[in-house]
């Protein structure tokens, strides 16, 4: 009898850990595997906001994707997604297509506009490696276009970030490491440059915890990051942000939007529900109705049923829905009881650049400053161990501490 055919989509956080935990539970005859990622290169997303601000180079947030998932076990197959043909058990790529016997969705996720005009033509955004190189080049060349210009405009020096959530104010405290050795290397008076950070809610890091946000605006604007608060960005032009009820206009040589994510088009295009961008998955994480699909990761809507609402897109989640997917995977195969997701909030830490970070761990334990820089590096591997183990954070992982 043949094997069932397991075919991942996405070699994110999802992706990948679900290959990998496949891997582990199924042995090499119960089941083919196979992993399709638009890239050779695995990158970490929460790394990103570092290639952007130019703090980390670009190949130190990726890594190849045969160096960690066995391609003697898993067939990997580099194209990229352009629709699943859910009533055929096929997926179509741009040079080719995959059939299936158990699908697992985890493309990740899209930049949200929100429609705002503008946005999507005049604004870079953090999405993937080269959009985050795209990012780090960009301003450089207008710093080094502001040091050779005779008809010099200081607003080429202005770095202006739409979206005070964790995105924005990560990458901020980036800018804000970054600006400085711009302005030596190119030099520029410090006080020319300005990094600007926009937030619609009346505070940055809407609903976290007051004090976490109090210390992280204060860092942040002790290194000269401005925060507008209250200020919601109705036009993307050119070159400037149309903000708050009177129309003020912000001008910069340089525009990030860190306004919000949505699940990944394809599943719209491939006919699933959608909500909001993204599919509201089943407790055992498969799409509705769908007894062979999985959809995990940024494409999905996992309800906290507590609350009544589904927990925010995050790489921790991910994870997790990842060890799921693959034992119901398993269940499946080997005709067992599936289980329900259940998420384990480990806590949430943001980095203010190099030295400084903030956030909660274990029950709402409160990290500032040092021991929460030490704690971000810690999750920061602990994802490379369980991907690769320590070989990996050897070669990948983020070693000096402090
Ligand atoms: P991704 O990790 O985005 O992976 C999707 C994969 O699918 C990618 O490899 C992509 O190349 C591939 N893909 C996409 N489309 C196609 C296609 N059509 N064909 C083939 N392949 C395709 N969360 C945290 O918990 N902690 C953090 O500190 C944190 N920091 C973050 C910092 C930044 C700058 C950003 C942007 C997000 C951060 N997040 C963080 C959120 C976290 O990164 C996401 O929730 C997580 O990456 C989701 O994992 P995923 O596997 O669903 O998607
Ligand atoms: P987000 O949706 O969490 O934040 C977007 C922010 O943009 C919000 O504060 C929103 O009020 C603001 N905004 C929206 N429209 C606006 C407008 N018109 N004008 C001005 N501001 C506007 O998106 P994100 O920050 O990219 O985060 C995405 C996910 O990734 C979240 O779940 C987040 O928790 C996770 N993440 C986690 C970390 C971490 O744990 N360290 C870091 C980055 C991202």
């Amino acid at each position: 009898m043949s094997k069932p055919k397991i075919v991942v989509l996405g070699a994110g956080y999802a992706g990948m850990m679900t290959t990998k935990r496949l891997m582990q539970k199924l042995g090499p005859d119960e089941a083919e595997i196979v992993l399709v990622n638009k890239h050779n290169y695995h990158y970490q997303t929460t790394w990103l906001h570092e290639v952007a601000a130019g703090t980390r180079n670009q190949n130190q947030a990726r890594m190849m994707i045969s160096d960690v998932i066995n391609p003697n076990r898993v067939s990997l197959i580099y194209d990229e997604v352009v629709e699943v043909k859910k009533d055929e058990n096929r997926v179509v790529l741009k040079n080719s297509e995959v059939s299936y016997d158990y699908l697992v969705i985890s493309l990740g996720f899209e930049t949200n506009t929100f429609g705002i005009k503008g946005m999507e033509k005049n604004a870079f955004s953090i999405t993937d490696i080269e959009s985050s190189r795209m990012i780090r080049e960009h301003i450089e060349y207008q710093f080094a276009k502001y040091s050779t210009s005779d008809k010099k405009n200081e607003n080429d020096l202005t770095i202006l970030v739409g979206g005070g959530g964790f995105t924005g104010i990560e990458f901020v405290g980036e800018l804000a490491e970054q600006v400085p050795k711009l302005c030596k290397k190119y030099d520029i008076d410090r006080s020319k440059a300005r990094i600007v950070n926009v937030e619609a809610a009346p505070r940055i890091l809407p609903g976290f915890n007051d004090d976490l946000v109090a210390y992280a605006k204060k860092s942040l604007e002790d290194r000269g990051v401005e925060i507008r608060e209250g200020a919601k960005i109705s036009e993307c032009k050119k070159n400037s942000f149309v903000i708050g009820d009177d129309g003020e206009e912000i001008k910069a040589g340089t525009i990030v939007w860190t306004g919000g994510v949505t699940g990944n088009s394809i599943l719209g295009k491939s006919g699933f529900e959608i909500t909001k961008g993204k599919v509201t998955v089943e407790s055992d994480l498969r799409a509705p109705g769908e007894e062979n699909i999985f959809i995990i990761g940024d494409c999905a809507w996992v309800m906290n049923q507590e609350e009544g609402r589904p927990f925010p897109p995050t790489a921790q989640a991910a994870m997790q829905h990842a060890d799921t997917c693959a034992t119901n995977l398993k269940g499946l195969i080997r005709n067992e009881q599936l289980e329900s997701f259940t998420f384990d909030d480990k806590g949430t830490v943001a980095s203010l650049g190099k030295n400084d970070a903030m956030g909660t761990v274990f029950s709402e334990r409160l990290l500032y400053g040092t021991p929460a820089t030490a704690m971000k590096k810690v999750i920061d591997n602990r994802y490379l161990f369980l991907l690769g183990g320590p070989k990996l954070i050897l070669k990948k992982g983020k070693l000096r501490m402090l």
